[in-house]
């Protein structure tokens, strides 16, 4: 066993941490205020998330892990990884969009299922960031049980007619294009009767964003009698379901690396406050009250560190590890909300504040523990290992 990152990826990591420092965080201060009002100014935020994109591109950073025929770098997982990590750990928000992964408004190999004109039609824009997805899986009435959903799709002439109801969406507010799932055969369902297309953003209607409590902004999608040429059928027909399940456990490593960076953050943060705040005449590091749970925090991130590369490194090897995926998700997520709370309680007051540091990581953290297979569902999955034959 060697636990060594390969020389190519830390010195990666050294180029990236120069690139957020340079280049984003100028844009950062720049549009600081807007973070800070009740009401921010989207056009704003956009323009500003647009040139990051933008800067990330041409620095070889934004869809590296994307093959080259699309205009990616072919990175390794293990390496967009990294760049997972020290995107969120920086406590930067830019620096999340600067790195396609694990947002699903990014490219995804589940999109190189589609056929050479269209990877260079829809696909290389996503992967230059000048277009952006979304993937609508999620309905009213299927959620964690996803093979329940109700959009159907009904073969016509040269293509498909769409009609069904997404919501939770992330990005439906601006993608360019959707993957939609739907019911190709109601019989077969989840095991051969559930197909994924492209949609382009004409061919739906948009309902209002749905807020939550995370700087995501899922919306609805409406399908009304969409028609679709079958060339824009992703993978094969009916095959829908498993390309779903395929693109999530993909995604798995890279949502344990962004758990893994904000629990860093949180610790790097409440480490430096410790010092610096005194109570009772000492500096709050002095009581193990507030020491300990540091401790324990780093003991947590260490054992998610290493099940978070691990899963990289076998998604390297040509594993499809749905396993090891379920458990980096529910582990990972569940551990740094608990990391991010242990820091919160150290801040005190501040620890509540929107201006400190943690309160806002602490509510991104909790979004990801229903995100993309709850807790309970990655439970699930292990526990049927566990007790399967
Ligand atoms: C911010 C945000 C962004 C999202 N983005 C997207 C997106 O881009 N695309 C997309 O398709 N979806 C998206 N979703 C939807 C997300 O994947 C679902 O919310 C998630 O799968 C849970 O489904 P649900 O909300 O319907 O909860 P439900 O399925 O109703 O579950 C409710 C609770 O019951 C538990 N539960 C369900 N079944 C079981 C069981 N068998 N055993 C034990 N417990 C169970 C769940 O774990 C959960 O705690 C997003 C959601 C949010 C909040």
């Amino acid at each position: 066993m060697d636990f060594t990152f390969p020389e190519e990826i830390i010195a990666l990591r050294a180029a990236f941490a120069d690139f957020l420092k340079r280049e984003i965080l100028p844009i950062e201060d720049e549009i600081a205020p807007q973070w800070d009002t009740p009401y921010p100014d989207k056009a704003v935020l956009q323009d500003a998330m647009a040139r990051v994109r933008a800067l990330s591109v041409d620095a070889g950073f934004f869809a590296a892990h994307m093959p080259e025929k699309v205009g990616g770098q072919g990175l390794s997982t293990l390496g967009m990884t990294a760049l997972v990590e020290d995107a969120a750990r920086s406590g930067s928000r830019l620096a999340m969009t600067a790195i396609s992964p694990p947002n699903p408004a990014g490219p995804s190999s589940l999109l190189l299922k589609l056929p050479d004109h269209l990877l260079e039609q829809w696909v290389r824009p996503v992967v230059t960031g000048t277009k952006t997805a979304c993937f609508a899986l999620t309905e009213p009435e299927a959620g964690s049980d996803a093979q329940a959903i109700r959009t159907r799709a009904v073969k016509d002439g040269d293509g498909w007619r769409i009609n069904g109801h997404k919501h939770y969406i992330t990005n439906a507010s601006e993608a360019d294009f959707t993957v939609v799932f739907a019911v190709t055969d109601p019989e077969k369902r989840a095991a051969g009767g559930i197909t994924a297309f492209l949609v382009p953003a004409e061919q739906f209607r948009r309902g209002p964003t749905q807020w939550n409590i995370s700087d995501t902004h899922p919306g609805e999608l409406f399908f009304e009698d969409t028609w679709v040429p079958d060339d824009h059928v992703i993978g094969e027909v009916g095959l829908g379901f498993f390309a779903a399940m395929e693109f999530l456990n993909a995604g798995r490593a890279y949502i344990g690396a962004q758990a893994l960076g904000l629990a860093e953050f949180c610790l790097d943060a409440a480490t430096t406050h410790v010092q610096t705040r005194t109570a009772f005449g000492k500096p709050l590091a002095a009581f193990q009250g507030a020491s300990f749970p540091l401790a324990q925090s780093k003991v947590d991130i260490e054992a998610m560190r290493w099940l978070v590369y691990h899963l990289a490194w076998a998604v390297d090897e040509g594993q499809n590890p749905m396993l090891d995926a379920s458990i980096v998700k529910y582990y990972t997520t569940e551990q740094a909300y608990t990391v991010a709370d242990r820091c919160l309680q150290v801040f005190g007051g501040m620890g509540l504040m929107k201006s400190g540091p943690i309160e806002r990581v602490l509510r991104h953290l909790r979004m990801l523990r229903v995100v993309e297979g709850a807790s309970e569902i990655q439970l699930l999955v292990i526990s049927r290992t566990l007790t399967a034959g």
